[in-house]
């Protein structure tokens, strides 16, 4: 079973409570953490010069990024510089993104993965431009919005001070996997629909049902001119890759 308890001493010397907290998490998580991407029972700290990546397995070099807090907010996370994650995400480079919630005492209260390919351009908030008084004065920074990633895209870990089986949290992994074999441009479409059609929380439902989010899509792709017949293609790519069955006339089932 996954330790949940962080030792503090590799922090002893350190005064900011963000470098003890950096420390501290990717401490706990070099010496605990197991990949979700395979079954490797550790993930390998990377050089703290390696851009957006903390960790790399060592069996399948899926990369991971740990995003740690005190306080929990499961809608946005701030993450670092917009246009480099923009940049990652056209090049298809975006890490794993871990997300941890850890007590005053140091437990691993809560942890989720949102595998790298879940991750589109609606998921990314420009965050404001550093003023004219910062030590990075017009840097622009960027935070991850999970309320825009598909439920399906943020795998428990450990909730609440509970861990998961190490083996459920690989199968849920393995499950969304055929995402990563659509092109990271077509991607984009195929994860919104997929949202879109979870938030249903239906376990079928009917064409109709998705057009009413024709309006949302548009929001998000403003020069598309045909969103409906987008949505009927987008939702046999999700047959294709087995997360929907049609049951005819123009009726759906979720599979995942
Ligand atoms: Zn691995």
């Amino acid at each position: 079973m996954l330790n949940l308890r962080m030792g503090s001493s590799c922090a002893v010397g350190l005064k900011s409570g963000c470098q003890i907290a950096r420390r501290v998490t990717e401490g706990w998580a070099s010496e605990n953490l197991y990949c979700a991407s395979c079954d490797s029972g550790r993930v390998r700290p990377m050089p703290h010069n390696s851009q957006a990546v903390d960790f790399a397995c060592p069996k399948c070099s899926a990369a991971f990024q740990l995003k740690a807090a005190r306080t929990w907010n499961e809608r946005r996370i701030p993450d670092a510089g917009y246009h480099a994650m923009m940049r990652a995400l056209g090049g298809d480079s975006v890490p794993n993104l871990l997300v941890m919630q850890y007590t005053a005492d140091w437990y691993v209260r809560n942890l989720l993965v949102v595998p790298s390919f879940f991750f589109t351009a609606a998921a990314i908030e420009r965050r404001k431009p550093l003023g004219p008084t910062a030590r990075r004065a017009g840097w622009v920074g960027c935070n991850i919005l999970l309320s825009k990633i598909a439920d399906l895209g943020k795998i428990r870990i450990v909730r609440d001070g509970e861990a998961f089986d190490a083996s459920s949290v690989r199968e849920q992994y393995a499950a969304v996997r055929p995402l990563a074999d659509l092109g990271v441009r077509a991607r984009g479409w195929t994860l919104d629909v997929l949202r879109l059609i979870k938030r249903l929380g239906q376990q079928t439902f009917l064409i109709g049902d998705v057009y009413r989010f024709a309006g949302e899509l548009q929001q998000l792709y403003p020069k598309n001119r045909n969103i409906e017949p987008k949505i009927r293609q987008q939702l046999q790519v999700l047959r294709d890759k087995g997360f929907v069955r049609f049951l005819g006339r123009g009726k759906y089932e979720m599979l995942k």
